[in-house]
């Protein structure tokens, strides 16, 4: 999750009212993902509605998180997208340097975008089990582990609750990160499995009181804190 993820959910809730005119609005979880390209979908099941939104978009202004959100639900519901959206989306789109960006995830990203669970230095498949055993009683179900395509370093790790996906940082995969942070990195994705998210007074709650508590019981929580405090300041 990301600051950026939440006002886009603003951004979904208000198309909803205008184009579908529901009186409710769905639940709706927008993330970020590494398309190979400027890429986005919407699709509804079981009342839920789930978006990805290219990563390259991670830092549009937010009228152009906007204009995206009213375009992606018009097509959702077969309805036209106005022309002020579709320009403001556009305007954006075809800048030069949006443009470079789209074709270098192009290139890097192809269409694989997942990689493996075994890394340079780390092998995810391994650690889940260990982690699975000691803290889950071996009671998860185990995921597609993977490496991050390339080395993010603002997000370290992400479940997707859709496919029962994690994803690692590559970042981490090396040498000069300790064992026992990517443990750590990996075993709070993991309680995102354990722990669904909540919706309290009206928001989405993904780490509620209890995902905390149970995120403490890691052997090593302090030190996994402090190294995780150390790599926010070397930033
Ligand atoms: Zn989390």
């Amino acid at each position: 999750m990301s600051p950026g993820e939440i006002s886009l959910r603003t951004h979904f809730a208000e198309a909803f009212r205008q184009i579908a005119k529901r009186a409710e609005t769905p639940d709706i979880h927008v993330t970020f993902y590494p398309f190979a390209g400027l890429n986005h979908t919407i699709r509804i099941r079981k009342q839920r509605v789930y978006v990805r939104i290219s990563d390259i978009m991670r830092d549009a202004p937010p009228s152009v998180h906007r204009a995206l959100a009213f375009i992606l639900v018009a097509k959702l519901y077969n309805k036209r997208v106005t022309a002020e959206h579709q320009s403001l989306y556009r305007q954006y789109a075809y800048h030069p340097q949006v443009q470079r960006a789209t074709d270098l995830a192009r290139q890097q990203r192809g269409r694989k975008v997942l990689t493996s669970a075994i890394g340079r230095t780390y092998n995810l498949d391994k650690l889940f089990a260990r982690l699975n055993r000691r803290y889950f009683n071996n009671e998860l179900p185990k995921p597609v582990l993977s490496w991050s395509a390339r080395r993010t370093k603002r997000i370290l790790g992400h479940h997707d609750y859709v496919h029962e996906t994690i994803v690692i940082s590559r970042s981490l995969d090396s040498s000069t990160a300790p064992e026992f942070l990517v443990e750590f990195v990996l075993y709070h994705e993991m309680l995102h499995m354990k722990h669904r998210p909540r919706t309290i007074n009206g928001r989405r709650v993904y780490h509620t009181a209890a995902f905390r508590a149970d995120e403490r019981r890691f052997e090593r929580y302090d030190q996994a804190m402090d190294e995780l405090e150390k790599m926010t300041n070397r930033r």
